[in-house]
C-alpha cells in the first residue's frame, strides 16, 4: 500500500476506517439529510443508478433498499471489501474500482435509459468531475450531489453575479440547475470546514443555446474569465476583435460577469466562423 497509508490525514470514522484527506472523505452520518437526499433523488427500481464515492454507504443503502440494484465508483480500494459486506446480498449491486475521472459513464447505459449520477463527492475534485460528467450529458437523466455550498452558488450564478463564471455557464448550457438544499458541517464525520449544499442538475433535452462547437465555448468563457475585472475588449483581445464583437452585438466596454450565456454563445460562433475561414484561406494560398 501506498506510504500515505500512516500519514496525518487519517480521521477516526468509525467501524474500522479512518477517513482520508487526500481522498476528500467526509462521510455522512445523520440520518435526517440522508433521508432528505434519498427523497430529493426518488429512486425508482426500473433507474439505473450510479453512485460516485460510496464510502462506507451512508446512502448507498437506502438507494439499494429502494432500487435493489446499483452501480458504485469508488477510489479508495480499502473501502471495497467494507462495501462487499455490507451488501452481499443484494446481486445487483456493482462495484466499479477506480477513479470517477475516467471512468466511462456510457457503459450503464442499457437500451437507451438514460442514467442518474448521485454523489456526495469527494470535494477537491469536484469541479473538473462535474466538467467530465457534462461530457457525459447525453446519456444521463439527471445528477444529485453534495457539494460545497460555494460550489452549487456557482454552479446556479447567472450574470452580475460575483459567483458567476466558467463553471456556471458551462453547467448551465448543459443543464437546469437546481439547488436543494444546505447541509452543516455537523451532519459529517469528519466535519468538514465548509457548510455544503445538494443541488440537481437536469440535462437539457435541447439545449436552449446550442453553439456550434461548445469546444470553442469554453475556451471562449475561459480566456474571457482569465481577468475577471477587465473589459471584454481586453480579456478577448488575442481571439476576437473589439469591432468583430460590435458587429455581433456585444458591449466591448462590458466586464465578463455581466454578458450572458446566450451572448457568449454567439461570440463563440463567431470566433468559430473566423477560425474555420482562417483554415480555408490558408488551404486556399497553399494550392496558389
Ligand atoms: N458517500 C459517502 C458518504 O456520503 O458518506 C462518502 C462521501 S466522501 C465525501 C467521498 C467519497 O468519494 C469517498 O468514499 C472517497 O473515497 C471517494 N472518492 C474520492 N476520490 C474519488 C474518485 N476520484 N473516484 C471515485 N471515488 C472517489
Amino acid at each position: 500500500m501506498s506510504k500515505h497509508r500512516n500519514s496525518h490525514d487519517h480521521q477516526p470514522a468509525g467501524k474500522g476506517h479512518k477517513a482520508r484527506k487526500r481522498f476528500g472523505q467526509n462521510f455522512l452520518h445523520d440520518h435526517h439529510v440522508i433521508d432528505k437526499i434519498v427523497r430529493a433523488i426518488h429512486p425508482k427500481n426500473t433507474d439505473i443508478l450510479v453512485e460516485i464515492g460510496p464510502g462506507m454507504g451512508a446512502i448507498t443503502e437506502p438507494l439499494l433498499e429502494a432500487t435493489g440494484r446499483l452501480n458504485v465508483v469508488e477510489l479508495d480500494r480499502d473501502l471495497i471489501p467494507i462495501l462487499r459486506t455490507k451488501f452481499f446480498n443484494y446481486p445487483d449491486f456493482v462495484i466499479h474500482e477506480g477513479d470517477a475521472l475516467k471512468f466511462d459513464f456510457n457503459q450503464l447505459v442499457q437500451e437507451g435509459n438514460p442514467i442518474r449520477i448521485v454523489g456526495n463527492l469527494p470535494y477537491n475534485i469536484s469541479t473538473p468531475l462535474i466538467f467530465h460528467l457534462l461530457s457525459h450529458r447525453h446519456v444521463v437523466r439527471d445528477m444529485h450531489f453534495m457539494l460545497q455550498k460555494e460550489v452549487v452558488e456557482r454552479l446556479a450564478a447567472g450574470p452580475g453575479s460575483s459567483d458567476y463564471g466558467r463553471l456556471g455557464i458551462m453547467a448551465q448550457y448543459h443543464c437546469r440547475v437546481e439547488p436543494l438544499f444546505i447541509v452543516g458541517p455537523g451532519s459529517f464525520n469528519p466535519p468538514p470546514k465548509v457548510d455544503s449544499a445538494i443541488v440537481r442538475l437536469i440535462p437539457h433535452e435541447t439545449l436552449p443555446f446550442p453553439a456550434k462547437d461548445p469546444k470553442t465555448l469554453e475556451r471562449v468563457v475561459r480566456e474571457a474569465f482569465s481577468m475577471r475585472r477587465k473589459t471584454l475588449r481586453n480579456t478577448l483581445k488575442n481571439t476576437i476583435d473589439a469591432e468583430q464583437l460590435g458587429a455581433i452585438g456585444i458591449d466591448v466596454t462590458l466586464r465578463p460577469e455581466r454578458i450572458t450565456l446566450e451572448q457568449y454563445v454567439r461570440i463563440a460562433d463567431a470566433v468559430y466562423d473566423i477560425e474555420q475561414q482562417a483554415t480555408l484561406d490558408g488551404f486556399a494560398s497553399q494550392d496558389e
